[in-house]
């Protein structure tokens, strides 16, 4: 028996799991949400020459306020072959390179143009409105590393640094076995004691945003037999997640099973609500780790956001593991009793409130689906008034 505080047990998951995925290539219009699996350089200085951030007129600084001679015009994607003297000016489009001679852009806003000269009133410096030669990036600069986790724009970085076709790690297969006699699938009509299998689609979808492919095993029964024949096949997936039958029922064969393949157990208790009775461990014989989430199903979703995935995310190559914490004032008083970590249905409103969302417990799905967060009451306090500032799990 091992019992962890929420963050020891998540601290022993991020020690115990690392990820050595193999490595396959993407297209770069598919590489989003994809962990990168090689550094991302600058192939040349950004930008790539001095460039004008506004339209207006390219000058000498020191020639302004004033009147001065229009002598030609530079547009984007363009070069103006001159230069530019004391007196002169160019009219320059965003995006442009400066011409050379010109130290800085007057907007075109702040002029007025008259028969082949232009005027303005407002003072200019060296470098106004000029974005210059490599203050982005220089060439040979990391600008990904591997291991993050692609987003949009990462995919705009690497096509400015033009990766066509994008390194990424391989994504881990993701086993999932649910577990319970009184479990059906879902096209079936449970009789009035029995539940239809919702927590394998809920890992399923959250196995999928972490980075994984979930693979869905038929439901183990509360046999040892049958159970202990599906857990080794999950084990042979990347990692194997369970459902139920991991608490102290006289029915809850799980770490029976895990137990008699040899599993090691680094953890069997973490002190939060929903989710309590919660395994992680390894069976060293296969090399593969394990998750046996309390079948609850919003134990089942909570456990997998603060603990799970992580897992996942490390096996698909992700360098730091998401948690997705925020915090947001109160709009109502909330009191729960110490000695968990408490994570409950709440709505972060657009004004940025948070509001508990009633609920009537860790079987309560309706509730997890109306709320957009999870509110986190810390074990060791008691009391938020309304306006106190209180930590956020974003779902
Ligand atoms: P257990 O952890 O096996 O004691 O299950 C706890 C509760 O979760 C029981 O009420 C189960 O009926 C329910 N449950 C277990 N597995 C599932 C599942 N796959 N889908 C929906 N509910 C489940
Ligand atoms: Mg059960």
């Amino acid at each position: 028996m091992r019992t962890c505080t929420f963050p020891e047990a998540r601290a022993v998951v991020l020690e115990a799991v690392t990820g050595r995925p193999g490595v396959e290539h993407v297209p770069l219009e598919a590489c989003a949400g994809r962990v990168l699996a090689e550094v991302a350089r600058a192939d040349r200085d950004y930008p790539p020459a001095d460039r004008s951030i506004r339209d207006g007129y390219a000058v000498v600084s020191a020639s302004v306020p004033g009147r001065v001679r229009v002598i030609g015009e530079v547009r984007a994607g363009d070069r103006f072959p001159g230069e530019v003297r004391p007196g002169e000016a160019v009219e320059i489009m965003t995006g442009a390179p400066m011409p050379r001679g010109a130290d800085a852009v007057v907007m075109v806003e702040h002029t007025i143009a008259d028969d082949g000269f232009v005027s303005t009133e407002r003072s200019s410096r060296p470098g106004e409105f000029v974005n210059f030669q490599g203050s982005e990036a220089r060439a040979g600069d990391v600008l990904v590393e591997p291991g993050v986790r692609l987003d949009y724009s990462h995919a705009a970085l690497l096509a400015t640094v033009g990766v066509a076709s994008v390194a990424v790690y391989a994504k881990p297969r993701v086993a999932i076995l649910a577990t319970g006699d009184e479990i059906v699938p879902v096209a079936e009509t449970p009789r009035e004691f029995q539940i239809r299998n919702s927590n394998v689609y809920s890992l399923a979808a959250q196995v999928i945003r972490a980075g994984g492919v979930p693979q869905l095993l038929p439901v183990a029964p509360d046999r040892l037999d049958e159970t202990r024949w599906l857990i080794e096949k999950g084990l042979e997936s990347d990692l194997l997640l369970l459902s139920g039958g991991v608490s102290a029922g006289k029915y809850d064969l799980v770490e029976t099973v895990l137990a008699g393949l040899g599993a090691e157990f680094l953890f069997d208790r973490v002190l939060i609500q929903p989710g309590q009775p919660l395994v992680f461990g390894r069976v060293p014989a296969v090399d593969r780790f394990f998750f046996g989430l309390p079948g609850n199903p919003a134990s089942t979703m909570v456990t997998f956001e603060i603990f799970a995935r992580a897992a996942v995310e490390r096996l698909a190559g992700q360098t730091y593991p998401a948690l997705p914490l925020t915090s947001a004032p109160l709009t109502r008083d909330f009191r729960h009793k110490t000695g968990l970590t408490r994570f409950l249905p709440a709505n972060l409103g657009d004004d940025g409130g948070l509001t508990p969302v009633p609920w009537q417990g860790s079987s309560d799905v309706p509730a997890i689906a109306r709320a957009n967060c999870y509110l986190v009451a810390h074990a060791g306090r008691a009391e938020w008034k309304a306006g106190d500032w209180m930590q956020v799990l974003r779902k």
